[in-house]
């Protein structure tokens, strides 16, 4: 059972509605092509009319419900006078992106705050992995952004390299980029990734090499190259991240707090395990942006930069 604060004996009421947006162009990553985002916008509200928002924002290649499932459940809420408590406080684990929603609505309609801001010197900007990416760095250069992230592990390994070098020799000695292979590399195209980075002090480190079946094998390569390795996959759910932690994961962890459930017993755990985290984005809209970053303004490694430069996948 997972306590809400403050406690409510007022009953809400609850509403929902899907969401569908096309992204400006196909995410492509080891996990497939991604054209859509879609989820689920909930809004609880008091007698006085007053209103808290949350987001759905499922996720289910990084093993949270689907779509389908999380529908289920809003359904099957009454939509008036809902005594929050019994129900709220004990949505399955199955349902993480669920649990994140109804907690910060909840948190939205008792204890708003105002939206955080981040420059794009604090932000990660998301790049495509198409052929214009080394004219879009100057632009962004410009505009301010220092960290950049980019997918690999979609190529042959020395077809993503001579890339990656081509953008590498535009970075300014300040610049960090963050390469992501989605799990998707073997262990020796990790070794020969990290062999080839080592020469590059602007990559801050490389993402989830490795499934997830493959920690220990993580936590092995980790010490063994100049180049930190962060974990994604390995973490997005509450209880992996536990987990991890326990077997002795110490270097950085990527933190998508949309899909992690309770956002309060994350950051109560955050709390008492100083980790290294970096906050990442799913993809959401504004309304679990905002929530996560909050998150992210509280618990983000402070030298990091957040991985929520991402706006433009919605656009054109
Ligand atoms: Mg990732």
């Amino acid at each position: 059972m997972y306590k809400f604060y403050p406690p409510s004996e007022n009953s809400l009421d609850f509403c929902f509605a899907i969401y569908q947006y096309p992204l400006a162009k196909p995410l492509l990553t080891h996990h497939g092509s991604w054209q859509f985002r879609e989820g689920i916008v909930i809004q609880l509200s008091d007698e006085s009319g007053k209103c808290g928002r949350g987001e759905i924002a499922p996720l289910p290649w990084f093993g949270t419900e689907t779509l389908t499932e999380a529908l289920k459940f809003c359904q099957r809420l009454p939509s008036r006078s809902i005594d929050l408590a019994p129900i709220l406080g004990e949505i399955p684990e199955a349902l993480p992106c669920c649990q994140f929603a109804f907690a910060s609505a909840y948190q939205d309609l008792f204890s708003p705050s105002p939206p955080p801001s981040f420059s794009p010197a604090q932000l990660c900007y998301l790049l495509p992995s198409d052929d214009e990416v080394e004219e879009r760095l100057m632009i962004l250069l410009g505009d301010g952004y220092q960290t950049f992230k980019m997918k690999i592990g979609l190529q042959a390994f020395a077809v993503e390299r001579e890339k990656i070098q081509a953008v590498l020799q535009q970075f300014p000695p300040a610049g960090r980029l963050r390469l992501d292979a989605n799990g998707g590399l073997t262990l020796a195209q990790a070794r020969n990734w990290l062999t080839f980075l080592g020469d590059f002090p602007q990559v801050e480190f490389l993402e989830q090499p490795l499934p997830p079946h493959q920690f220990a094998e993580m936590l092995t390569l980790s010490p063994q190259f100049p180049t930190a390795i962060a974990l994604d996959e390995s973490v997005s759910s509450w209880r992996q991240l536990q987990a991890c932690y326990r077997q002795g994961w110490r270097g950085i962890y990527v933190l998508k707090a949309a899909i992690m459930g309770y956002p309060q017993r994350l950051e109560d755990w955050l709390r008492t395990h100083p980790i290294d985290a970096v906050f990442s984005s799913v993809l959401e809209t504004a309304i679990a942006r905002q929530q996560v970053l909050r998150m992210a303004s509280r618990w983000n490694h402070p030298e990091r930069a957040v991985g929520f430069g991402t706006e433009h996948w919605f656009s054109p």
